[in-house]
């Protein structure tokens, strides 16, 4: 194709640098205990990977520190906020200390404050901010929180996070991984139940295998990774 044929209102390739990729405002929301603050931080780990730099906001983390922590002992510095805070000039004050904004992670989202999300939705569409924001969906009577409710009318992505079994990374598992005597084997009869390991193989002393299960998240179970605490022994056995 020439340039000729090129419509008009398509951009050259060149001309891409002169327009910031548009920065996007995600929503994850769930019920307590889906691994909400899990994910947060592994979105972080995901992000500054890539050499990007993130702001980390909380309110009442269950630390009671200001810190993003998760049930499965991740845990990360944290800005602690208040429904008060005006988080356009949070970034701003960053940014005129000579620091590095790319995206912010909100947990405890369902705290803020409907004007706090518009704040939010500023920073993305006027300053390329990227916003994951991760909350409870509904409080003890089952109605929205206001900050949960906000997100969910701006946000350019709302997903619900399902009670779900993680990987140890923090990733949703969605794969069974088969542990025999501590190493991920994936060759074998098609059902195993843990708890009657298959006869002694010739070679391993006729001594009965331990057989559990572990679930995974796909990169891990491709590559075997069972985790930085293998399962000892006592390890529940499924
Ligand atoms: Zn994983």
């Amino acid at each position: 194709m020439t340039d000729t044929e090129v419509p008009s209102s398509v951009p050259a390739a060149g001309d891409r640098r002169r327009f910031p990729a548009p920065a996007h405002l995600v929503f994850f929301h769930g019920p307590m205990d889906c691994g909400k603050s899990t994910l947060a931080l592994q979105v972080d780990h995901n992000q500054s990977r890539q050499g990007r730099h993130g702001v980390l906001l909380t309110q009442g983390d269950r630390s009671g520190g200001p810190r993003i922590s998760s049930r499965v002992g991740l845990s990360r510095q944290a800005v602690e906020i208040d429904g008060g805070t005006d988080l356009r000039l949070l970034v701003r004050e960053r940014w005129a200390a000579g620091e590095r904004v790319d995206y912010l992670i909100v947990d405890e989202a369902q705290f803020l404050a409907p004007t706090q999300v518009d704040q939010l939705a500023e920073l993305v569409d006027e300053s390329h901010v990227d916003v994951y924001a991760f909350g409870l969906t509904t409080d003890f009577r089952a109605r929205l929180f206001p900050g949960t409710q906000r997100l969910m009318e701006l946000a350019d992505t709302v997903e619900r996070v399902q009670v779900q079994v993680l990987c140890w990374c923090g990733l949703p598992g969605k794969l069974n991984a088969r542990v025999v005597d501590g190493v991920m084997v994936r060759e074998g009869a098609t059902v195993v139940v843990a708890d009657t390991a298959p006869p002694p193989q010739p070679g391993t002393g006729g001594r009965q295998r331990e057989v559990r299960y572990q679930v995974l998240c796909r990169r891990h179970h491709a590559r075997g990774e069972l985790g930085p605490t293998p399962a000892g022994p006592g390890q529940l056995a499924l």
